[in-house]
């Protein structure tokens, strides 16, 4: 059902009664989701720091259920990912934060994502090609586009995920590692991968005006993200002071509630923004 040309590894080991269960109850409803289009991206404002321009926006994905309601991606992506069913929802993501880009006024030509892929991205060969076309038919510029990867267990094939980034970033598109400093081999990532944007996790940022530690950590983090030439985003800026300390650190951009939650229209929080930050 997940289509041809691959081989899978299944340990029933691995998958918790309580999981499979799950599993059970959203596989369908995912795939229907896909095949109706009860899928939909919402927009969040990442923002400059420094004057508080919009820099561009991070995808997120929604989907709709039976009764009208939104289903935010916690509830399906894991399951997504366990199922192999991830891989269409990528493809899905891509093509339409695309087709996204492509209908915008001339205008706002200037307007950019950045869009989640799961760590098992990589591992299809379809992912490059869908891009690739994409671009191509639409006429948007790769330049518009930047990917955010995290650092998973899955990611078992740190040599073809190097290789895909590589061939990925020579169409023009650019890459942050996002959710940085939350798992086990953050610098490993850091030391494999070439990415343009660091995204610190919103763990450290969450608490950050009361939390020494979380200062230290952020301020360690935007020093070796700038020694390595890599700019860096918070997320989970909760706060105008959150926003301003950030500033202060030298973080580069910051995303979160104050600057503008998640929305179907792009948001001009541009003002809001700015006025966080004067
Ligand atoms: P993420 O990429 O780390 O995304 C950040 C999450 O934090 C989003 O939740 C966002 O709505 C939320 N957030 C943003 N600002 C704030 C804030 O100020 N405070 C708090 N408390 N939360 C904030 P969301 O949209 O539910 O996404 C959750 C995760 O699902 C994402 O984490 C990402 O890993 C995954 N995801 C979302 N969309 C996609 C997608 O299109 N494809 C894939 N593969 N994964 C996706
Ligand atoms: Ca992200
Ligand atoms: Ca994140
Ligand atoms: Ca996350």
């Amino acid at each position: 059902n997940s289509g041809r040309d691959k081989v899978c590894l299944y340990n029933s080991e691995d998958i918790s009664v309580k999981e499979r269960r799950r599993d059970i109850y959203w596989v369908p409803l995912i795939r229907k989701a896909l095949r109706e289009n009860n899928l939909f991206l919402v927009f969040q404002p990442v923002v400059q720091l420094c004057d508080g321009n919009i820099s561009h926006y991070e995808v997120l994905l929604r989907m709709r259920g039976e009764n009208n309601e939104v289903i935010t991606p916690d509830q399906f992506i894991p399951v997504a990912e366990r199922t192999g069913l991830i891989h269409a929802i990528d493809l899905w993501v891509v093509e339409h934060a695309i087709d996204f880009l492509a209908a915008m006024p001339s205008y706002m030509s200037y307007v950019s994502l950045a869009i989640n892929l799961s760590s098992t991205a990589f591992q299809y060969p379809d992912l490059l090609p869908t891009i690739r076309d994409k671009l191509e038919l639409t006429w948007v510029e790769a330049g518009r586009l930047t990917f955010e990867i995290t650092e998973t267990a899955a990611v078992d094939n740190f040599e073809k995920t190097r290789h895909m980034i590589n061939k990925i970033r020579a169409l023009g598109c650019k890459f942050a590692l996002d959710d940085f400093g939350a798992g086990f081999c953050s610098f490993n990532y850091l030391k494999t991968f070439p990415v343009d944007y660091v995204k610190i996790d919103g763990q450290f940022i969450r608490n950050l005006l009361e939390n020494e530690t979380d200062q230290i950590l952020v301020k360690s983090m935007v020093e070796i993200a700038a020694k390595l030439g890599k700019k860096t985003i918070a997320e989970f800026v909760e706060s105008a002071s959150t926003a301003l300390k950030l500033k202060e650190i030298g973080v580069n951009f910051g995303q979160g509630y104050a600057f503008g939650k998640p929305d179907i229209n792009l948001l001009d929080s541009h003002k809001v923004s700015i006025a966080i930050l004067l």
